[in-house]
């Protein structure tokens, strides 16, 4: 048997006795809402709206199976799905006593796709299918409108010509101006029956030569044709991309819905519109809507003529106005949610033509999820479901005025959400001086940021980088800062000797303005007018409820007391993770820190680090003091030393000049920190075992800080946390090094304070050997960056560009720099949680890397039972409800 028989006769099994075709008409449907898979979030809801009673047109749905078969047969049909849609097509025929294809009585269609997420970017709508020279007769005889008649088989050819033989809207428009020009009218609705009638007559003649075939007469040719484009629609490139940005995957295809028309344009006492059961952006509980008389929906869309607003219907037509109302009711009370809905009015009937979830703003999601709750319509767990937690972040930030938004001239990663204006700079340091000395606002442009920009950063409105993905050191210190940052932008071609970039065609100067939108990564050309984040009443009462029903507590990565004031404000519950050396890079303290850095010997680097204590206890003491109250995790140094030093010649001879050496020192000193792999290098805990004196500073500050703060009546709750161990060898030495300098802090300051030590488990052997870790570390916090490098073997900068491809072939789902790769990195978690538990049984665990504000990630750790999550103080109530849709959902399950 050949391979060609052999897959045929295996698909037609598949296909035997298979129900492609689902009906719906007369009070009665085959399928029902909860079939959304298989017939489309249309389909499904009009075989649902149909069993409610609702005035629906009857037709039919083609399951998504159906195209997904259609695709295995090589774009053909399945066997037995002709037999059905001839079958239902006479069905439909019987319901509405009208005939396809029939002069006398002719039944017409529509026919539009439907997968089962709502997905612009598929085929548009087929009106008036069924329309050939003869039944237009029919029609012209049945509504005596021979204008609507003529209308309607005009707009017919121009659909179906341009969905399913793609010719030009143009080449019809083209006409129809001739047409019109000719008839000395200026609207459409202005031509006669015989000008529409002559429209007709040559939009055939152009169907004709740009397809090279005739306009097909035969009904079912037409609805054939059509179902096969819809099919292929599926697959366009629009559809794909649509697909690909919106990350939907597993759908099996689009189905295909074929429903008799009822008409908007027969005259005054018919129309056509679109409401909302509430105010999609505001989510007031009022009724949200736009019509038009004597219409089609295609002109409420084209913009032709201007809708009338819902309010006026209801003196025009009160009738009407009182029938959709209750409609409004029925579809918001059944499925529970805003509805937006399609109607039409036909001679003073009206039908139901759609209704699926309303589209809605942030603002708008939270207030109609808290509402639905008071109105008792959801209880509280379907509300706190309600929201997108990743939504939040539009109501925390400030956000560009839509209507402002015009020349945009790149897009990168939106590595820190907000909006920012100001001119551009290139160096950190003009930044700064820019700020102080100018004090104008800045945006900071860089190929990349290293730590040494941190001032700059710090100073600037918003950071644009063209390298480093969602993890890189500008994307993370941003997010830290809660700093408009668009990370990875590609699109930008950075000259710093010119002092300009080029971008979509522009070049951007030194001093001139730009504007970025980090939360969706775009770039803007000029200043944009921002709107001031609202935290209105609803927003306080859903992340109340989160708060009563999450089991997770939620942190805060932050380094400076501002830091843990904003995220006490987000409703932080102590810090996860406290990075000391970003307050390395703080006004003069750069100095000594290199003073540190270059010191010959111990005593060399105890004298320079002598002066960064009592900056540190300082900062520390400022933390304490925020966090009264709650838990302060802080960690130790761990980036390599080199960060800290200037690589360029001009900056290394000022260095030599403040501390006294010479150019050549500092030259040899530096050249003696290069390293091959900086991340795999000298870092992390290897620092304070090689250098114990920097961890036993770092430790004396943040305990006589401790000690200082509880004599003023300060509640302090510090862990100290040591970073990149790989062996319980390493903390066991630096830990035993900490107790000895933390007793003799007590006894100085005759205080005590309770504290912990613990440590970063972010080496995949860390992980490994947690039961042994777990006999010195009081506590585990998770470094997910670190431990997702390490595991996948990706540079967390350097990985941008390939990952982007990965995730698009399929090869990974996500960025598992964004969200964690459960699979792997999770089931090192879950192993590193159980056997550290196994020794210590009510050892604490949270994770710190910029997983712990991700949603799908906050949901695996409340599942594997971790303690706390620490994300960035912008994430913090993004986490708050994330926590708590973990628990509902746990429930449900
Ligand atoms: C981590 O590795 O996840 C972490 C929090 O540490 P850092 O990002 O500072 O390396
Ligand atoms: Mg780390």
């Amino acid at each position: 048997m050949s391979t060609v028989t052999k897959s045929k006769s295996k698909t037609f099994s598949k296909t035997k006795n298979k129900k492609f075709v689902y009906f719906f008409g007369g009070g009665k449907a085959e399928g029902d809402a909860k079939l959304k898979q298989l017939l489309g979030g249309k389909g499904a809801n009009l075989a649902e709206m149909t069993n409610l009673g609702i005035p629906v047109p009857p037709g039919f749905t083609i399951s998504t199976e159906t195209c997904n078969l259609f695709y295995e047969e090589g774009n053909k049909w399945p066997a037995g799905l002709e037999e059905q849609v001839k079958a239902n097509i006479q069905k439909l025929e019987t319901t509405m006593g009208a005939k396809f294809g029939s002069r006398d009585n002719p039944l017409l269609v529509s026919v539009r796709s439907g997968a089962a997420v709502s997905m612009p970017g598929m085929m548009d709508t087929i009106l008036n299918l069924g329309l050939n020279s003869e039944v237009v007769q029919g029609l012209i005889i049945k509504t005596e409108n021979e204008r609507f008649a003529w209308d309607s088989y005009r707009r017919f050819i121009q659909m179906f010509g341009n969905v399913v033989m793609n010719v030009s809207h143009d080449a019809f428009e083209h006409i129809l101006e001739k047409t019109k020009h000719k008839a000395g009218v200026k609207l459409d609705t202005e031509l006669n029956a015989n000008d529409l009638k002559e429209v007709v007559r040559q939009y055939k003649k152009a169907y004709q030569e740009k397809t090279g075939e005739e306009f097909p007469s035969d009904p079912w040719i037409q609805l054939q044709k059509s179902i096969n484009a819809v099919f292929s629609s599926w697959n366009n490139p629009r559809a794909l991309k649509y697909r690909e940005l919106n990350e939907i995957r597993g759908l099996l295809g689009t189905a295909v819905n074929v429903q008799s028309m009822v008409f908007g344009n027969m005259g005054d006492t018919s129309g056509t519109g679109v409401c909302f059961t509430r105010d999609p952006s505001t989510g007031e509980n009022m009724f949200y809507g736009e019509y038009l008389m004597n219409a089609q929906g295609e002109d409420v869309v084209a913009g032709i003529r201007t809708p009338a607003p819902l309010s006026q219907l209801k003196s025009q037509n009160p009738e009407m106005y009182r029938q959709l109302c209750k409609f409004r009711d029925k579809l918001e009370r059944h499925y529970r949610d805003m509805q937006d809905i399609e109607f039409t009015i036909q001679e003073g009937k009206l039908y139901i033509l759609q209704t699926r979830g309303g589209k809605r703003t942030a603002h708008a999601a939270v207030r109609i999820a808290v509402e639905m709750v008071k109105e008792k319509m959801l209880t509280q767990s379907q509300g706190i479901l309600r929201v997108q937690p990743n939504q939040l972040d539009q109501l925390l930030h400030p956000r560009f005025d839509p209507k402002e938004k015009k020349n945009k001239i790149a897009k990168g990663l939106p590595a820190s959400p907000g909006a920012a204006t100001g001119r551009v700079v290139f160096d950190a340091d003009v930044a700064e001086e820019w700020v102080k000395q100018k004090k104008e606002k800045v945006i900071l442009v860089r190929i990349e940021t290293s730590p040494e920009d941190i001032g700059g950063m710090h100073v600037a409105e918003g950071i644009l980088t063209a390298r480093g993905g969602m993890t890189s050191h500008a994307a993370v210190v941003a997010r830290g800062m809660g700093k408009c940052c668009v990370a990875g932008c590609g699109d930008i071609h950075i000259d710093y000797a010119a002092k300009q970039f080029t971008a979509g065609g522009a070049t951007v100067k030194e001093g001139d303005y730009i504007s970025l939108d980090g939360s969706l990564g775009e770039v803007y050309l000029g200043k944009v007018s921002t709107l001031e984040p609202e935290m209105s009443g609803h927003f306080a009462t859903l992340m109340k409820w989160a708060d009563a029903t999450r089991r997770l507590r939620v942190r805060t990565n932050g380094d400076t007391p501002t830091d843990a004031r904003v995220a006490r404000k987000f409703g932080a519950e102590g810090i996860g993770l406290c990075r000391t050396e970003h307050m390395f890079f703080e006004g003069d303290r750069i100095v000594s820190v290199r003073e540190m850095i270059l010191a010959d010997d111990t005593a060399g680097r105890e004298a320079a680090l002598s002066k960064l204590l009592p900056m540190q206890r300082k900062d520390f003491e400022g933390i304490f003091e925020e966090m009264n109250g709650l838990p302060v995790t802080v960690r130790l140094l761990d980036p390599p030393l080199h960060e800290f030093v200037p690589h360029e010649e001009a900056a290394q001879q000022e260095l030599a000049k403040s501390i006294g050496t010479s150019l050549e020192a500092v030259r040899r000193k530096v050249a003696l920190l290069h390293e091959m792999n900086p991340m795999l290098g000298h870092r992390g805990c290897r620092l304070g075992i090689t250098y114990p004196e920097i961890y036993n500073m770092q430790t004396r500050a943040i305990m006589e800080a401790a000690c200082n703060m509880k004599k003023k009546g300060i509640k302090v709750i510090p862990e100290i946390m040591i970073p990149l161990v790989g062996t319980v060898k390493e903390l066991t030495i630096l830990k035993a090094d900490m107790e000895k300098v933390i007793e003799q802090v007590f006894s100085e300051k005759k205080i005590k304070v309770d504290h912990m030590i613990g440590t970063m488990i972010e080496i995949p052997r860390a992980a490994i050997v947690a039961d042994k870790i777990a006999e010195v570390a009081q506590f585990f916090s998770f470094g997910t960056n670190d431990l997702t490098q390490m595991t996948f073997g990706y540079s967390r900068d350097d990985s941008g560009n390939f990952l982007k491809v990965y995730v698009e072939k399929g090869i990974l789902e996500k960025d598992p720099f964004q969200s964690i790769d459960q699979e792997g990195v999770g089931a090192l978690i879950q192993w590193g949680i159980q056997r550290g538990r196994s020794v210590r049984k009510d050892l604490k665990v949270g994770i710190c890397g910029e997983h712990g504000g991700d949603p799908a990630t906050v949901e695996f750790c409340d599942r594997i039972g971790m303690n706390y999550v620490s994300c960035s103080p912008y994430r913090v109530p993004i986490a708050r409800l994330a926590a708590a849709q973990a628990v509902v959902r746990a429930k449900q399950k």
